[in-house]
């Protein structure tokens, strides 16, 4: 699914085929989930191959491996143009971009020395799909900001998306939706939430959640077409009585809720401004919208 035999990945300083690449059997990433990945898309625009906001993401891909305490010394300029290097040489314009940094070797549970960093990438749909989403409600919470760095995209984390998605998948539902340790919404297992109430839009603070990167474009795209959004806790009860919902995400994009648990939302996704917001983070992300947000 992800690659073929003709697949080429980088691997260290080289481009090198997928299929022939192995790891350590020690690393500290495989036995206690110290990595750092990001997940990226580059979209075949008018102007050629473009990545979306790729700064953002090795920014936040550093971030990572500095509080993971990672070796790691690529400069953003690097990373992005190994990247694009990269898609030429995989022939792919429209692409998802998946870097990650693996730890050394190491069985203690203190940070490893050295590191690997492999980036792949392959041809992905969105990750949920266009239609619109039957949500529930996960028992786990997201983790306490306090037990680890919630913005870091660190490969552990994870598990914790995993429990939650596996949670409802096996009861009938498409994806979930986490709270926080005080009960408000959160996020996404993988996407950050929106609501729309009454012609405003909401969206939790950061503190709990994963800082998206889509998330930010979106309230930035609001900003500039005059939807009014506001970053604020909301509870699971707000969100049932909300009139529409969608997630975000590099991987999702934009999409629609169809319902959170038992509460279908009442108003037409076609006449959101979720629906509004989808068709503009399309033209934003291929650079069509006037004024493109692209860095
Ligand atoms: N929340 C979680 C838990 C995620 O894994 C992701 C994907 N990185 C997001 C939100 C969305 O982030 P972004 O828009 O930067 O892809």
């Amino acid at each position: 699914m992800y690659y073929t035999d003709e697949s080429i990945i980088f691997y260290n300083g080289k481009f090198v085929k997928a299929k022939e690449v192995s790891t350590s059997t020690y690393g500290q990433t495989l036995h206690y989930g110290n990595g750092v990945f990001e997940g990226i898309r580059s979209y075949s625009t008018s102007m050629g191959t473009k990545i979306y906001k790729s700064d953002q993401h090795y920014e936040r891909l550093k971030f990572g491996v500095k509080v993971m305490d990672i070796d790691f010394d690529y400069s953003i300029q690097e990373l992005t143009d190994i990247t694009y290097k990269l898609l030429k040489l995989n022939n792919l314009s429209d692409a998802y971009i998946r870097p990650i940094v693996l730890a050394g070797e190491n069985m203690g549970v203190f940070s490893a020395k050295g590191s690997d960093l492999i980036i792949q990438c392959w041809e992905w749909e969105k990750l949920m799909g266009d239609s619109l989403l039957r949500v529930k409600t996960s028992r786990f919470q997201r983790p306490n900001p306090k037990s680890c760095f919630v913005e870091a995209k660190v490969t552990g984390h994870y598990i914790n998306s995993i429990l939650a998605s596996n949670e409802v998948k096996k009861a009938g539902f498409d994806e979930a939706l986490l709270l926080d340790m005080n009960n408000n919404v959160a996020e996404c297992s993988g996407a950050n939430i929106f609501m729309e109430r009454t012609g405003v839009i909401y969206t939790p603070p950061k503190g709990h959640i994963m800082a998206g990167i889509t998330r930010s474009t979106i309230i930035d795209i609001c900003k500039e077409e005059g939807i009014p959004v506001h970053e604020r806790h909301f509870t699971l009860d707000e969100l049932k009585q909300a009139d529409n919902a969608f997630f975000t995400g590099t991987a999702a994009e934009v999409v629609g809720l169809k319902s959170i648990d038992e509460y279908e939302f009442p108003v037409k996704w076609e006449e959101s401004y979720g629906y509004k917001l989808m068709k503009l983070y399309k033209q934003e992300v291929l650079g069509l919208r006037e004024k493109c947000l692209t860095n």
